[in-house]
C-alpha cells in the first residue's frame, strides 16, 4: 500500500514562463518517485534543463531494478547531468543552463532523498516541519561559514545564486542522499525556492495541517501567489498512510 500524493507546478505572479518540472510517479514494486526541478539560464535554458533532468529520471527509473535507492537515485542525477550538459554541448544558445534537482524514492515507512541545489525537501510529522536537504546556493555556504546570518542569507541579492545543480559541472562527483523514515499519517514536501521564498516555515505548516493532498498542494501555490508569486512555484507533497498495514 502506497501513501497518496499531489503534484503542482504554477508560474506565479511575476514570470513569463514556467521553468520548473515536476514529478510524481508509482514505480513498479511499491516505489513512489517523485522530483522538483528549477531550471536557470536564458530565455528557454531553464526550462529545457528542468524538463531534460525529469526526463532523465524517469528514463533510468521506467527499466528499475534496482537493489540500492540511494545509488539508484545517484545513477539518474548523473544521467540527468549527462543529458543536460550533452544539450549545452550542442548548442551554444543553451551555455548557462542548468537546474536544481530534488528526487525522492519511497516505499513503505522510507525514502531516500537525494539534492543538487537550492529546491528543497521537507519532513512534516507531529506538527513539526523540518528541512531535510542542505541547499546548495552561495548564501547557504555563508551562512554554513558563519559569513552570513540567516536573516541576512534571507535579504542578500544573490539568493538565486546555485552552487551545485544539474549542469553545472560535466561531472557531479557527490551527490548527497538523506534516508528518512516516514512515520504514520506524516508527509514529505518536495518544493522549488518558489514556494519557501515567499512563505514562512509557520504558514506552509499551517497548511500542511489540513485537507487532502491535492487541497493542500493548491492552497501552498494559491498562498504563494497571494504573497507576490515572485517566481514560479512547485510542490509535490507525499503522505503516509496513517496506518501500514501488517502483511
Ligand atoms: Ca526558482
Amino acid at each position: 500500500m502506497t501513501g497518496q500524493f499531489a503534484a503542482l507546478t504554477d508560474q506565479g505572479m511575476r514570470r513569463t514562463s514556467n521553468q520548473d518540472a515536476i514529478l510524481a510517479e508509482p514505480l513498479e514494486g511499491g516505489w513512489t518517485l517523485a522530483a522538483v526541478a528549477d531550471g536557470v539560464g536564458g530565455a528557454f535554458g531553464g526550462e529545457i534543463a528542468s524538463s531534460e533532468s525529469i526526463a532523465a529520471l524517469r528514463a533510468t527509473f521506467a527499466s528499475a531494478k534496482f537493489e540500492d535507492p540511494a545509488e539508484a537515485l545517484r545513477t539518474a542525477f548523473r544521467a540527468a547531468n549527462v543529458r543536460v550538459t550533452n544539450r549545452v554541448a550542442d548548442d551554444a544558445a543553451l551555455a548557462n543552463m542548468a537546474t536544481t534537482l530534488v528526487a525522492a524514492l519511497i516505499r513503505d515507512d522510507s525514502a531516500w532523498v537525494a539534492n543538487l541545489g537550492d529546491s528543497r525537501a521537507y519532513l512534516f510529522s507531529g506538527g513539526e516541519l523540518q528541512q531535510i536537504t542542505e541547499d546548495d546556493s552561495l548564501v547557504a555556504e555563508q551562512v554554513r561559514a558563519g559569513i552570513l546570518t540567516p536573516e541576512q542569507a534571507e535579504r542578500s541579492p544573490y539568493q538565486n545564486v546555485i552552487t551545485r545543480g544539474i549542469g553545472v559541472d560535466q561531472d557531479i562527483t557527490e551527490i548527497p542522499v538523506t534516508p528518512v523514515t516516514l512515520p504514520p499519517g506524516s508527509m514529505l514536501l518536495l518544493c522549488s525556492d518558489g514556494l519557501f521564498r515567499p512563505l514562512s516555515l509557520d504558514e506552509i505548516a499551517l497548511i500542511l495541517r489540513n485537507g487532502s493532498v491535492e487541497e493542500i498542494a493548491r492552497q501552498l501555490i494559491d498562498r504563494a501567489n497571494a504573497n507576490g508569486g515572485p517566481d514560479n512555484i512547485s510542490v509535490v507533497l507525499y503522505r503516509q498512510p496513517v496506518q501500514v498495514p501488517t502483511e
